[in-house]
């Protein structure tokens, strides 16, 4: 057996980078930067009310309930380029550019209009720049809003509007090709003969790969046969960025997938010191990435989680490739035998105002057992030895960040 972070490193040593291109903003949710976003203007782009009310003169409301002239009205969108003098007002609405010569801003909610509406008195008095957002307290020019290897999230699409950016550079989403194995596996939902196990991992894995920001491409169920597996891979690969095969990796008599991948890809096998999810395998046929995951339910997804999922956000171009951890309480013993792998077990994790988080199992732990999968919103992770007690930390892997 060889350690989790040895299997992981190889992964991410060999998984080739996502090709770049342009895409507009519209499109660019979830993808990752190639290069810094640097910005060419100002926003604001000049100074401007943050409120309705009146553009003042401080010193015309240094004294309190000052009456001024109102001499004109900016809406947002004017130019506002009228100034005002000694004793005048603006009457401004939100957003609107503050005019020259005003230095502050009073609220409407504390003035009160007179001579239908040619003057104004303000209430109490107002200090300079009340009111006022500057131009460029936001964003300068060459300011990088966004960094490269940033996955673009909704608050960078907005950003990036605001100064103008119309397409940007990021990593081709990763088209991620699922294939489930096995001739004991059926997918349509007739009753089952004894032996048969409806196939479930095809679609969990599918849809891991679109919640963790891939396109996800159906290569089907394919039958313990080798000429049908390596068709299906070699499809596969000539469509795909990247393969997840299902099954068949283990040292089973069937194991086809293993001979298929032994031949035409450059593939290392490996037994890794975790449960579950100890068989892996990984390499590349045509230098296209392939994660060979083992069959039982919980040991695949598991398997995508620890190894799969920061292999492809890796050659997407992030750098964040794991989940949030977070150190815990186990509301009760999390017991378990030493064996010399590391142990992740399904658990559901609560937050408790004393006792910030803590877990509990999900329910049953064997790698067939989907429902405490189901259950569960963490994986603990228990290190070699004898787990941990009621009470005790335990480290877990958030699943639904
Ligand atoms: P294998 O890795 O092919 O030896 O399969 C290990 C176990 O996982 C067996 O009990 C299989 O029946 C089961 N299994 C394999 N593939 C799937 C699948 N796609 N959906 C549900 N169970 C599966
Ligand atoms: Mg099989």
């Amino acid at each position: 057996m060889i350690p989790l972070q040895e299997a992981l490193d190889h992964v991410l040593s060999r998984v080739p980078a996502q090709p770049a291109a342009a895409v507009e903003l519209a499109d660019a949710l979830g993808l990752v930067t190639v290069d810094d976003v640097v910005a060419t203007e100002l926003v604001p782009g000049w100074d401007n009310t943050a409120l309705d009310g009146y553009a003042v003169r401080a010193e015309d409301v240094a004294t309190p309930d000052a009456e001024l002239d109102v001499v004109a009205t900016v809406a947002a969108g004017d130019a506002g380029d009228q100034p005002i003098g000694p004793g005048q007002a603006v009457r401004i609405m939100t957003g609107a550019p503050v005019p020259p010569g005003a230095d502050a801003i009073a609220m409407v909610e504390r003035t009160r209009s007179l001579d239908d509406g040619r003057r104004v008195q303000v209430e109490g008095t107002i200090a300079e720049g009340t009111g006022i957002r500057r131009a460029g307290d936001d964003v300068r020019p060459g300011d990088v809003v966004v960094p490269a290897g940033t996955v673009l999230r909704v608050a960078h699409l907005g950003v990036l509007a605001s100064i103008g950016v119309g397409t940007v550079d990021v990593r081709r989403r990763t088209r991620v090709g699922v294939l489930s194995t096995g001739d004991e596996l059926v997918e349509d939902g007739a009753p089952l003969a004894r032996g048969q196990v409806r196939d479930s991992n095809r679609l969990a894995l599918l849809a891991l790969c679109r919640s963790s920001g891939f396109e996800a491409v159906d290569l089907g169920l394919v039958r313990d046969d080798e000429a049908a597996i390596e068709a299906t891979i070699r499809r596969g690969v000539a469509n795909c960025d990247a393969l997840l095969t299902s099954g068949g990796v283990s040292m089973g008599d069937f194991d086809y997938v293993k001979a298929v991948l032994g031949r035409i890809g450059d593939m290392r096998w490996m037994q890794i010191a975790i449960k579950p999810a100890k068989p892996f395998a990984f390499g590349l046929v045509d230098g296209v990435p392939v994660f060979g995951l083992p069959g039982n339910p919980v040991s695949s997804l598991v398997s995508f989680e620890l190894l799969a999922r920061p292999g492809l956000l890796h050659g997407a171009g992030r750098t964040d490739l794991h989940r949030r951890t977070v150190r815990a309480a186990a509301a009760e013993d999390l017991r378990r035998r030493p064996d010399g792998k590391i142990h992740f077990v399904r658990v559901s994790v609560r937050q408790d105002e004393d006792l910030g988080f803590t877990v509990a199992s999900a329910g049953g732990q064997g790698s067939h057992q989907m429902t405490a999968m189901a259950a569960a919103d963490g994986l603990a992770v228990l290190p070699d030895g004898d787990g941990v007690a009621a009470g005790d930390p335990v480290d877990v892997i958030l699943l639904h960040d």
